[in-house]
């Protein structure tokens, strides 16, 4: 059966994009590797959506997904693994599936960022997590500490504070890169620390993270804090490895596409987190799926 648009990721770029196609007529169809919704539902409370001046990630997302499938948007579970071109059409590959369409929308975005310590996967679900939305329940009461200096940091700081006894909220800078006002209500919270210019250098761990040690990076300094978890949240990295015979990427892996979401391929297009562009939020993710999914829909038209 020949779909008019593969959308691969139904993060909320991706999800957008079925909005929009299945609005404008055309039949889509979703691959997620995991669970809908994408970053966005590890993000505690979202306060910059325009419209929407609080809502959780998880809720966020399951509006979103709500409103494609109402639309007639099909959600599957599958990896894309590979995408080729034969006979002006375009054929998705799983690991399982075979799927066939006229244009493809990749949103895959991009996964948590790690460490790189050792013992770092070892203690996931022990203490150290990447998704204070989901895990920090566990910490109620105890002391958590986030590293990080982004959007993603501050949220997760600002949301453990609310029932943990202590958050320690560690950057490798003296200076944040998310918002401003976030930062200063921290610095209002009595139960968190802000430990700045330093890195998590070592994870201490029996069954258990125990410790982490923590280095200033100006005076070379080292301390060991004790903390029941800790909360990774410094970054993301793109994973379209899959995709790079098909379109071109850059040296970090992004897919090289501008505001206009077109790929080096013909019929595919790159929308959110997953393509070249320099700021990465929920409303350019949404822009993108609009532009992305109303390209797609002229050029199946064609
Ligand atoms: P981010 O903005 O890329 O910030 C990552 C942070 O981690 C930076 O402060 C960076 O430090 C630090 N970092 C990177 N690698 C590190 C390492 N190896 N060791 C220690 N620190 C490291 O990532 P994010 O906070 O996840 O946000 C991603 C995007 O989503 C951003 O555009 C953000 O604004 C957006 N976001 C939006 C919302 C929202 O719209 N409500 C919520 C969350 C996130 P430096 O600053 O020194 O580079």
């Amino acid at each position: 059966m020949l779909t008019d648009i593969i959308v691969i990721g139904a993060g909320t770029a991706g999800l957008t994009a079925a909005i929009y196609g299945q609005r404008a007529g055309k039949q889509v169809l979703l691959l997620e590797e995991g669970i809908y919704g994408g970053q966005i539902v590890n993000s505690p409370q979202i306060e910059n959506y325009p419209g929407i001046s609080q809502i959780s990630g998880f809720q966020f997302a399951m509006n979103l997904h709500e409103q494609a499938t109402a639309l007639g948007a099909r959600l599957e579970t599958g990896k894309a693994v590979e995408i080729i071109e034969h006979d002006n059409e375009k054929i998705v590959r799983t690991e399982n599936e075979e799927y066939h369409c006229s244009a493809v929308i990749l949103a895959t975005g991009a996964k948590n960022r790690k460490l790189g310590l050792e013992k770092e996967d070892a203690l996931i679900g022990r203490g150290i997590s990447y998704c204070a939305a989901c895990d920090g329940a566990f910490y109620k009461g105890r002391v958590a500490a986030v590293v990080g200096g982004g959007n993603t940091a501050l949220g997760d700081a600002e949301y453990l504070a609310n029932f943990c006894k202590q958050v320690y909220l560690i950057h490798r800078r003296d200076a944040f890169r998310g918002d401003a006002g976030q930062v200063e209500r921290l610095k209002d919270r009595e139960n968190v620390t802000l430990v700045l210019n330093s890195v998590v250098s070592e994870l201490i761990a029996g069954q258990r993270l125990e410790q982490i040690q923590v280095q200033d990076v100006v005076t070379q300094e080292e301390q060991q804090l004790s903390v029941d978890g800790l909360f990774v949240a410094v970054g993301q990295v793109p994973e379209n490895q899959a995709f790079a015979g098909l379109v071109e990427l850059d040296s970090q892996g992004y897919i090289k596409a501008g505001e206009d979401c077109r790929t080096s391929a013909e019929g595919v297009y790159a929308a959110g987190d997953c393509r070249t562009k320099n700021i990465r939020q929920l409303t350019t993710a949404a822009a993108d799926g609009a532009v992305a999914a109303l390209a797609a829909c002229e050029y199946v038209s064609q």
